[in-house]
């Protein structure tokens, strides 16, 4: 697919690149692997924590540029570009910070002499990243990376060239040496003759179950380390006890934040039977209270999703999932607007035979499930193929740490929605991936924690 930039609220093109020919690739990696040989990966930490302490304070001179590129490319409201934004920043920051304490050397208790743990780079990595968080997205690998010394060659979703562009901008801005972190208009075969080289070391991928598959597949051939952040079909759980104006106000926000293009976003609402005729009336109310419209109209709640493509995709889920006997709780409707408009809407009566009971939908449509017990609602989180993030509504903090250890996801939010910050592991289990980016644990991915014992004489 050709690298391309389109607005979703108009249809304009806005800019396209061509791909970047095979050669063009094999110099990049060339640069990025002699980078690696070189000194500033194998040297002092502080050389390359001083260019993520400039690129932190960067992104905050540029915030509102930054931000207009994501509204005009990808249909984000202005609120929510800020937003991305400033958390790109904040996950620099918080590298610079802690990294050299997280990868600070550190004995270990033997009596085979005097050991110890110390870590070094690895190699060139492969990174390739979807479109629905751009510069997020980008940051989660380029931060640690840069901290441990592993260049990083890294091939953006094919929407969103400009945001690709300009976060290699900030990075050449911020001192980064040539070869640190190379943006690629790239196809998957190049991907794929990336990871077959003996120079790259490493692949991570955030983006869909068949992207996640194929990359992976390529990498254990060769014998290469990889993450996978994949989809997501979270849970969102009311006990009867839960405040229901938080909930249901959250809820809102966690299924229609981005217009629902979130992989962490909630997408199953699951309902205890005493309290669910009351949240499905006023959860109702909420999604038709939303404006759905121009982004750059500060007025709006929800604007259009990332492209006409993925608007009908997700219109013809939800027939899909009607036609197999869901009932249309509310919306299910195009917007009439010319951009990627669609209404936000609710699904009911989703039986296991349904495709939909299993499907990630990546767009704003909540399902709603009513279960009669605590058990209820476990069994029902658990029976996904996904396992990437869930969320529990209770008075009782104690009945939610019985349940957030028995939901199967790689983490749980209590009387919160799923988020993001830079000290927070983020990942999941079962098809939503394996390994973690963020926090101490994200530094840990594409490391080489090298064991050092001397013998004592
Ligand atoms: P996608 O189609 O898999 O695209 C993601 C990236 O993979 C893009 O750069 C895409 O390039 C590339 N790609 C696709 N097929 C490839 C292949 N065979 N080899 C190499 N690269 C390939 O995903 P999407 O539909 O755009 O993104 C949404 C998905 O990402 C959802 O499932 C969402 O839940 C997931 N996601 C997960 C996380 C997380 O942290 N767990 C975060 C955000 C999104 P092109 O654009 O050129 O096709």
């Amino acid at each position: 697919m050709p690298y391309r930039s389109v607005n979703p609220s108009t249809g304009e093109v806005l800019a396209s690149y061509a791909d970047h020919s095979d050669d063009d690739i094999q110099s990049m990696l060339t640069v990025a692997h002699n980078l690696y040989k070189s000194a500033w990966s194998h040297g002092p930490i502080q050389a390359r924590i001083s260019i993520l302490e400039r690129l932190a304070r960067l992104i905050a001179d540029r915030a509102d540029a930054l931000a207009l590129i994501l509204v005009n490319e990808m249909g984000k409201r202005m609120v929510e570009a800020r937003w991305e934004v400033d958390m790109t920043a904040a996950i620099a920051r918080y590298y610079a910070d802690h990294a050299a304490q997280f990868l600070a050397s550190h004995p270990l208790k033997t009596d085979r002499g005097e050991a110890w743990i110390e870590y070094h780079p690895i190699g060139v990595i492969v990174a390739v990243e979807p479109w629905n968080f751009p510069y997020y997205q980008l940051v989660r690998i380029a931060a640690p990376n840069l901290a441990i010394g592993n260049p990083v060659l890294a091939k953006h979703a094919s929407i969103v060239p400009q945001a690709a562009i300009a976060f290699e901008e900030l990075l050449t801005a911020a001192g980064a040496p040539r070869g640190a972190w190379t943006n690629m208009f790239a196809t998957a075969k190049q991907i794929g003759s990336l990871i077959e080289d003996e120079r790259v070391q490493g692949v991570t991928l955030t983006g869909s179950e068949k992207a996640g598959s194929s990359v992976a597949a390529q990498a254990g051939k060769n014998i290469k380390k990889s993450v996978l952040e994949l989809g997501g079909a979270d849970v969102f759980i009311v006990l009867d006890d839960a405040d229901l104006d938080r909930a249901i106000e959250l809820g809102a926000q966690a299924r229609l934040n981005v217009a629902g293009q979130a992989c962490n976003a909630a997408k199953r609402f699951i309902v205890h039977q005493n309290i669910a005729e009351t949240f499905l009336s006023r959860f109702k109310d909420r999604f038709a209270a939303v404006k759905v419209g121009n982004p750059l109209d500060l007025a709006i709640d929800m604007g259009p999703l990332s492209s006409l493509a993925a608007r009908d995709e997700i219109a013809n889920q939800v027939k899909r999932a009607v036609t197999a006997g869901a009932t249309l709780h509310f919306g299910g409707n195009l917007v009439d607007l010319p951009g990627a408009f669609y209404q936000p809407t609710i699904l009911t009566d989703i039986s296991r035979d349904n495709p939909a009971y299993f499907e990630e939908f990546f767009g704003p449509v909540a399902q709603v499930y009513v279960v009669a017990d605590d058990d209820g609602a476990v069994d029902l989180a658990n029976d996904s193929h996904f396992g990437l993030s869930a969320s529990v509504f209770t008075a009782d903090v104690d009945r939610a740490k019985r349940l957030a250890a028995r939901i199967e996801t790689g983490s749980v939010w209590v009387n919160n929605r799923s988020s993001t910050a830079p000290e927070l592991p983020f990942g999941g289990v079962k098809k939503s991936g394996y390994g973690r980016e963020l926090g101490e644990f994200g530094l840990r991915e594409f490391v080489n924690p090298k064991m050092i014992v001397v013998e004592q004489a």
